[in-house]
């Protein structure tokens, strides 16, 4: 058993018994962390209030290997989001991208990336005009950092590159029209292998372009990007589709901004 002491951010709470909560925390150092906060619901913890959903803060426990549950010692806030807390949306949004790290990410598995992923995204989520928007680049980036991500340039059967909206060859046709997505291959296919896959889907070229330019920009650079209706919805299927390939389940958040926002 060690005492460590380490970055973190609460991305699940759920309650046991009358006082006590079990809390997951993703951390930079170690990944998820899940640990028991005893008699957290009592106005006289120390903890009180500090262990809500999407808080960031540092975390002291008592590591001890191969075990479920730890022990907190202690959590100091740094950061409870409140322009995020204040906002339904918002923080409808934040519990989404939280559920979407607990879903995928392994218990013990410590990526820096996922961790600051959705620090600077929640920083973002603040003042994002465009929240849909902000919510698709989170996925093409936590899909990245996860090794989930979709390839997007080349065809997953053969190899050949598809995604030219203006192919330079004379002959060849002045703008491509659509492009065909495999969930089940990972990613796109080109003319030759687009029935492959009966499953697979068309999106428009400028639906896979701003893909790309999401998955490599800053998303607090977000705000400068249009997205038109078509992009947004294929966007949001293309990658809904993808995510819950990889966790096999439908994210209760998900279905919830679908269904209410
Ligand atoms: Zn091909």
């Amino acid at each position: 058993m060690a005492a460590e002491k380490t970055q973190a951010i609460v991305i699940r709470t759920f309650p046991l018994q009358e006082f006590h909560k079990i809390i997951t925390f993703y951390t930079p150092d170690f990944g998820k962390v899940k640990a028991v906060a005893y008699g957290v619901k009592s106005p006289k913890s120390r903890l009180s209030g500090s262990l809500e959903l999407l808080n960031h803060g540092t975390l002291l426990f008592q590591h001890r290997e191969n075990r479920e549950l730890q022990n907190i010692t202690d959590f100091n806030l740094i950061d409870g989001f409140d322009a995020i807390r204040s906002d339904f949306t918002r923080i409808t949004y934040g519990c989404y991208f939280a559920e979407l790290v607990d879903s995928i990410a392994s218990e013990g598995l410590a990526s820096p990336e996922i961790f600051n992923l959705l620090y600077t995204t929640y920083q973002s989520l603040a003042h994002a005009t465009d929240i849909p928007l902000l919510a698709r680049g989170f996925e093409i980036k936590f899909l990245d950092c996860a090794g989930y991500g979709p390839e997007l340039s080349r065809c997953v059967h053969c190899g050949s590159a598809v995604t030219e909206a203006f192919p330079v060859e004379e002959d060849a046709p002045i703008n491509r029209l659509s492009i065909t997505f495999s969930v089940r291959y990972g990613g796109v296919l080109c003319d030759n292998c687009g029935n492959r896959d009966g499953a697979a889907f068309t999106i428009a070229p400028g639906s896979c372009e701003l893909l790309k330019m999401l998955r490599k920009s800053e998303s607090e650079r977000f705000n400068r990007i249009r997205a038109s209706t078509r992009n947004h919805k294929e966007l949001k299927r293309l990658l809904g589709n993808f995510i819950e390939h990889h966790t096999e389940r439908t994210l209760k958040s998900l279905r919830f901004i679908e269904n209410v926002l």
